[in-house]
């Protein structure tokens, strides 16, 4: 799916001149954030479109996504009634609304991921569909601006009377992140302008000298801060700080419980926030807006408690796979330290949120953290929510499974694969930034960078890789003149012993993993680096207090987490093995074609003889021990389910000797 971006310049676009802050940008330059003119970003974005990928791990998966999850989504949005929802309001159809109370936000969701891959490839049956969905949308807006179709109902719900619950202003996110895409994805802005209609009608009833209200599900925080950079309106920017502040309990309207907005992640300010206890996604959500907002304002109490919950994140809830929200209750974050496996509910929109956050956490600072745990993320915890053929979903995304659980083509809470769409359809605006001093290189992929540094002179940057399978990346930099600047090559923290070599010959073998590695030249059309990431097979151990995984160990290899499977494992099950000292380290590599190619890990454990399902429950007095070496194999963690009901784990009791 090579990107055929200059079918979709139009003369529209050249008037399409946002201006604010310092710089001037075209809208269709403007990457998933636009932090060009983010005072307090370092790193500035690289649109869509400026990026052509070739053969490898994503294009198969970006053009299933286009080519199948869109399409067949949309039809799915069409029989459950999410469509028909729209038509009820314009009056085009007399039917009854359908579904829960946000899915209009289910539909948004969807046209941003249809406008995301419109800016890859040039696809006119995703462009009608699209359309078709604008249309139908824009025709179903209230004359006030109010455009919500669960509150213009028959059953008299008021608007606006239950934000604790009801989502409004959830949806009205969504609402602008798709205007927001489809204005950059297709030049078109009449869907950006339905939702400032509704936008401008929420600011003229609220705010810290009105009503008050809160978002109840942050998400419109981050659509706002957006909606400034995409309009330099610094009313939005100003709401965003109201909806961070927190209410004024006395003045709301409606009964809320501090331990309900504590769950939420809204409502009380956010700069009292010291740790990650509540719906996970909400979190996410919410840390993802403040992070924009801290780039537009530099409000440094906003940055040490973004930093308080990253250190609350990382150092004690999130998974091995970069998921997060282990608790079935409430869909929540637990406490430190537990993560149970079977029953990890790791929500796919988590695993989606602390990417996003992770990424803008990135733009503010460039620190190469955050793009680690942003690629653990989407290798791992992402990428297991779809399967190889883009229409089959995973809500939550356990790490051990008894063979109970199956991703499906539609929920109905069917948050996660609209989600899943977009976020595919993201993928090349992640792989790079610019900053000042040069271009940024975050992920990995073969692909065709077209853009420019900023100075302004145009660069071709050209990546030729079998990522994530291999660690060898050949670079081919090409600015249109010669000329000083940095290239800035992520080394992930996996990765110690990395090799580099620069185009005047150097080998530089000094590159410490998570870190950004920097190559200061004055570089000329054609000069290339070449990299060798070393990827050894790793044993992952968690911290004791994790007990569901003590005395256990998983496996890594580059960025890819992987487990065993029972279907790789006929005669026995996957729960009788054990990795001993005696079979630890001895991992072959082989490609496994009915896995798309993926790198699988062919290696030996003990297996329990006779199987334990003979051995009763409770014994006195007895070990079971382990006695015959079998061969096992470790498949990539996102890559299972795909072949049929199997069972899965991927911690794998370690026996210690
Ligand atoms: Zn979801």
């Amino acid at each position: 799916m090579r990107a055929r971006c200059v079918l979709f310049v139009c003369a529209f676009w050249s008037l399409s001149i946002i201006a604010y802050g310092q710089t001037e940008r075209p809208i269709h330059d403007m990457g998933l954030i636009s932090t060009s003119s983010s005072p307090n970003a370092r790193l500035h974005d690289v649109p869509i479109r400026a990026v052509s990928l070739g053969d490898g791990f994503w294009l198969p998966r970006l053009q299933a996504n286009q080519q199948h999850s869109i399409p067949e989504l949309y039809q799915l949005l069409e029989q459950h009634g999410v469509i028909d929802n729209f038509r009820r309001l314009s009056g085009r159809k007399k039917v009854d609304r359908r579904g829960y109370l946000f899915t209009d936000s289910d539909l948004f969701k969807w046209m941003e991921a249809a406008a995301l891959s419109l800016q890859s490839n040039r696809d006119d049956k995703v462009r009608a569909l699209l359309d078709q969905a604008v249309e139908e949308v824009l025709a179903a807006q209230g004359e006030d601006g109010y455009l919500n179709t669960y509150h213009v109902a028959a059953d008299g719900i008021q608007r606006f009377s239950n934000f604790s619950d009801n989502h409004e202003l959830y949806c009205l996110g969504h609402l602008i992140q798709a205007g927001i895409a489809y204005f950059r994805g297709a030049g078109e802005r009449k869907l950006l302008d339905a939702a400032i209609r509704y936008a401008d009608y929420v600011l003229s009833l609220f705010g810290p000298d009105k009503r008050q209200c809160f978002p109840g599900h942050p998400e419109i925080e981050m659509a706002l801060v957006e909606l400034y950079r995409s309009t330099g309106e610094k009313k939005y920017l100003d709401f965003v700080g109201y909806l961070y502040s927190g209410i004024d309990l006395e003045r709301l309207e409606e009964k809320v419980s501090k331990r309900h907005l504590q769950y939420t992640f809204s409502g009380i300010p956010f700069t009292e926030r010291k740790e990650l206890r509540s719906h996970a996604v909400r979190a996410m959500y919410a840390c993802c807006g403040a992070a924009d907002y801290y780039m537009e304002t530099g409000d440094q109490d906003y940055w040490q408690t973004l930093q308080t919950l990253w250190r609350d994140m990382t150092q004690y809830k999130i998974y091995v796979t970069g998921g997060v929200g282990s608790r079935y209750s409430g869909e929540a974050f637990g406490l430190p330290y537990e993560l149970p496996n079977e029953r990890a509910y790791t929500e796919t929109c988590a695993a989606i949120g602390a990417m996003m956050w992770n990424w803008r956490m990135l733009q503010a600072t460039g620190d190469a953290k955050y793009a680690d745990w942003f690629e653990r993320g989407l290798y791992n915890g992402f990428l297991a929510g779809v399967s190889f053929s883009g229409t089959q979903y995973f809500y939550r995304n356990p790490l051990t499974s008894y063979g109970d659980t199956q991703r499906q083509p539609w929920y109905n809470c069917t948050c996660c694969p609209p989600n899943v769409e977009r976020t595919l359809a993201s993928i090349p605006g992640y792989m790079y930034s610019t900053s000042d001093e040069g271009i940024w290189v975050h992920l990995y992929h073969t692909s065709t960078l077209k853009w420019r540094i900023e100075n302004g002179v145009p660069l071709t940057l050209k990546q030729e890789t079998a990522y994530p399978w291999r660690g060898q990346v050949l670079l081919t930099v090409a600015p249109a003149k010669s000329c000083e600047f940095t290239v800035l090559l992520h080394i992930p923290e996996w990765a110690p012993g990395a090799v580099i070599w620069t185009p005047d010959g150097a080998m530089h073998d000094d590159a410490q993993p998570g870190t950004y590695y920097k190559i200061r030249r004055r570089w000329r059309k054609g000069d290339q680096i070449r990299m060798i990431l070393d990827m050894p097979v790793r044993l992952i151990y968690a911290n004791p207090r994790v007990r569901e995984d003590f005395s256990s160990v998983a496996v890594m290899r580059g960025p890819i987490v992987y487990c065993l499977e029972s279907i790789d494992h006929p005669g026995y099950s996957i729960f009788d093995l054990i990795k001993g000292p005696e079979t630890m380290q001895t991992f072959t590599l082989q490609s496994e074609t009915l896995l798309y190619n993926a790198v699988v890990l062919e290696s030996e454990a003990s297996l329990y003889q006779p199987g334990l399902e003979t051995a009763p429950l409770y014994e006195y007095n007895r070990i079971h021990t382990p006695i015959k070496k079998v061969p096992v194999t470790f498949i990539p963690y996102y890559s299972w389910a795909n072949r049929g009901r199997s069972q899965m784990q991927v911690w794998m009791p370690e026996k210690c000797e």
